[in-house]
């Protein structure tokens, strides 16, 4: 008899028997169809055995064995089986996590002809006059396409409905998808040469041919890219395959075109959640045959099957968004770190601001470290930081004398600035003065944000709306306002005080729409600017080679935060912030408006001190016993009665106690954020000094916790949570 073993997409362990007398060893990782109660389901086989633990009589046969896809390979499930160990998820969950959801259909997929959109010279007469300049993305796709073949990623990065038009004009023969004879990108720019600390950062990474993890810890325009192509030119050299991580799917169209330009005979494919599902399952699929060089992705990339993988980068080591914070709660980067690993290959970290987990390990010796201390470029310095003491000073609209007057003088010298202020809408709070009311979400215990424009108040956690009152329903004062500043508020204010600025605001507001921000950023570009107004979504990355000056509005609340992590992350945002200015020729300048000029973390700042700031906050870390000194684990209970949770965290605590184990078990708390969408939130933290009597903890204790709860209370575990 042959029993394959399935992983399901289902919230239980698995996996699950089927018959299964078509299928052979080889078939192990191989996508197949079957039925699950009434359902029909995709599976991926796990294991062919001759035996099963239920009754052969009972077990249904496998339905389908899809050849679209080559079985998964071994490094991924052993990645995914990893996952589930340690995250404590179950492993079907894991392992379809990491599939392109088209291959988490049913139905087989077809992957699209060729790799390119090509005008056909049908369509190179006919398109010009059947498409009206009115419609800007036709027009800009045509533009393209007269120039070259177009990748699906980089079509899409011109517009958001760039699938939907070649689909069209597919239908009509005026385009058609073909692998391109030559490539896009005739002019490969020449490698600059290196600087001294690229060189040994390049050789440092080269040192150990297996894997080792290498921090690259650069300052911004240091030239860590440089570095990256370099190292993945060298991949390349010895036909391997390179997988870049980066934090942001807005990160990736910039980063794709540097990389197309350096390598133009090299596939390379991108992969994010942006991606349309097709798209995606072609990349994917691209990079498991080998056909992709280059894989540059999202977090979700990193259980993409590269075959040839010689190296991983991991861009932004840093940063937050390679946390998943639903689901399969992992970080991409330290899944990476274990993929490289199995893989037996290199890995780099790469940042300006490496995660105090990171540095510590490179400073204790777990990583191999190379700095990159100075800008690649010879004329591009660091920028000057100043404070401006708002505690002594007036505020009009949040914004200082100084600080306006700073602006003024860009404006007049033609360049660019940009006012870094971390908070979208008009106004974070709207306020009685008479009673002290003070507009909250009803599902949430979060304030609701003024949004002047849209005449609306909004929560920023749950997307609840309602129109803004004009009196205070509770004493029925006419005069309520809104307190604090935001982004719409900085963007009225400083249309009012220089009215001949051209402004452009940039945050989620303004960028719904998909291509929104790729066009915002190539007006900035194209200098059709002069101040920039945003939140953290211009801090990263982006280069503006005429921005001189960056103005940060409203830091301090993050100086004295009860999150442990909020000075690494503050500081960590205000040096990337700070990044901005003066990349190319004119020198930077960063003004920080703050009431407490003498804290440290801004001392540290304007001397460009990471190094000893880092080390500062790791003493105060082992002092307090935080991350990176011990291991965490956080037990999260839902509940629509807050008494509910935390009675459920007690029982669970309770058992832990039984177990005999040296971890730490904190009590129950309510959550910081303890009411959101309606649920109430608690929270129980454990943690270790080590890694494994945390795990060995956690592996005999969460099992138990399905009898403890019921059906109003939800539970997660989140291992090595980054909010407490
Ligand atoms: P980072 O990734 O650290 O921000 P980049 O690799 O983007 O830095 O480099 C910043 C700028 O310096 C880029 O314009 C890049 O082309 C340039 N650059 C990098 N390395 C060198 C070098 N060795 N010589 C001259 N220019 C360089
Ligand atoms: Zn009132
Ligand atoms: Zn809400």
């Amino acid at each position: 008899m042959t029993i394959a073993r399935i992983a399901l997409d289902v919230p239980l362990a698995g996996p699950f028997d089927y018959l299964a007398p078509q299928l052979t060893q080889e078939d192990v990782g191989r996508r197949v169809v079957v039925p699950f109660g009434p359902r029909k389901m995709v599976g991926i086989v796990l294991d062919i055995t001759p035996h099963s633990d239920y009754d052969p009589a009972k077990l249904k046969p496998i339905k389908l064995v899809h050849a679209d896809m080559p079985p998964l390979a071994a490094d991924v499930l052993a990645t995914c089986q990893f996952c589930s160990d340690y995250y404590h998820h179950p492993l079907g969950q894991v392992i379809f996590t990491g599939l392109p959801g088209r291959l988490r259909q049913i139905e087989a997929f077809t992957r699209p002809a060729g790799s390119h959109w090509c005008l056909t010279e049908q369509g190179a007469h006919a398109l010009p006059s059947a498409i009206t300049p009115r419609a800007r993305a036709q027009a800009k796709l045509l533009v393209a396409l007269q120039a070259n073949p177009l990748g699906a990623d980089q079509a899409q990065h011109i517009s958001a409905n760039a699938p939907a038009i070649l689909r069209k004009w597919a239908a009509n023969g005026w385009v058609q998808r073909m692998t391109p004879a030559r490539s896009p990108y005739p002019h490969a720019p020449a490698s600059p040469s290196l600087t001294d600390e690229q060189r040994a950062a390049i050789d440092l990474a080269q040192s150990h041919a297996g894997f080792q993890v290498m921090l690259l810890h650069g300052v911004t325009g240091s030239g860590k890219t440089e570095v990256y192509l370099q190292l993945i030119a060298k991949a390349l050299a010895q036909s391997r395959q390179a997988l870049i991580l980066v934090p942001e799917i807005n990160l990736t169209p910039q980063l794709t075109l540097r990389f197309s330009e350096r390598f133009p005979e090299r596939r390379i494919v991108s992969l994010h959640s942006g991606l349309a599902d097709g798209e995606r399952a072609d990349n994917w699929l691209a990079a498991q045959s080998g056909e992709a060089d280059i894989i540059l992705g999202t977090r979700l990339a990193v259980f993409t099957p590269i075959p040839r993988l010689g190296l991983i980068v991991v861009d932004e080591e840093h940063d937050g968004s390679f946390k998943q914070q639903e689901g399969l709660r992992y970080s991409a980067r330290d899944v990476a770190i274990y993929r490289a690993h199995v893989r037996d290959v290199p890995i780099i970290l790469g940042s300006a601001t490496p995660s105090l987990e990171t540095y510590h390990n490179a400073q204790t010796g777990r990583y191999r470290y190379a700095k990159l201390s100075r800008r690649a470029v010879q004329s591009a310095r660091l920028p000057t930081i100043q404070t401006i003491d708002t505690s002594r000073l007036l505020l009009q609209d949040g914004l200082s004398d100084p600080l306006v007057n700073a602006l003024h003088a860009r404006l007049q010298a033609g360049e660019q600035s940009l006012v870094f202020i971390n908070r979208r809408g008009y106004s974070p709070v709207l306020f009685c003065g008479e009673c002290g009311w003070i507009a909250g979400c009803k599902r949430c215990s979060a304030r609701l944000v003024v949004h002047l424009r849209a005449r609306q108040l909004r929560c920023h956690l749950c997307g609840h709306e309602e129109p803004i009152v004009s009196a205070c329903p509770d004493c029925g004062n006419q005069d309520i306002r809104p307190l604090g500043v935001g982004t719409q508020r900085i963007e009225a204010a400083l249309a009012d005080r220089l009215p001949e600025a051209r402004i452009i605001r940039v945050d989620r507001d303004v960028t719904r729409r998909k291509e929104a921000f790729t066009d915002i950023l190539s007006d900035i570009h194209q200098g059709k600017a002069d101040i920039l107004i945003g939140t953290q979504m211009l801090a990263k990355g982006h280069d503006f080679p005429n921005l001189s000056l960056v103005c940060v509005l409203n830091a301090d609340s993050g100086l004295y935060s009860a999150d442990f992590r909020a000075t690494e992350k503050l500081f960590a945002l205000l040096l990337q912030v700070s990044g901005r200015a003066g990349r190319a020729e004119i020198p930077g300048e960063v003004l920080i408006q703050t009431q407490f000029p003498n804290h440290p973390l801004l001392h540290a700042l304007i001397t460009h001190d990471f190094d000893s700031y880092a080390r500062r906050l790791l003493t105060e870390r082992q002092q307090a016993q935080f991350p990176p000194f011990v291991y965490q684990a956080i037990l999260r209970a839902e509940a629509p009665d807050i008494d509910q949770a935390i009675a459920f965290l007690d029982r669970a605590k309770a058992l832990a106690e039984q177990l005999d184990s040296p971890v730490t078990l904190f009590d129950p708390v309510p959550s910081p954020l303890s009411r959101l969408a309606g649920l109430e939130r608690a929270q129980l933290l454990v943690q270790h000094p080590s890694r494994n009597i945390l795990q060995t903890l956690l592996k005999h204790w969460l099992p138990h916790l399905h009898a403890l709860s019921d059906r109003q209370i939800r539970w997660i575990i989140d291992i090595d949570p980054q909010d407490l």
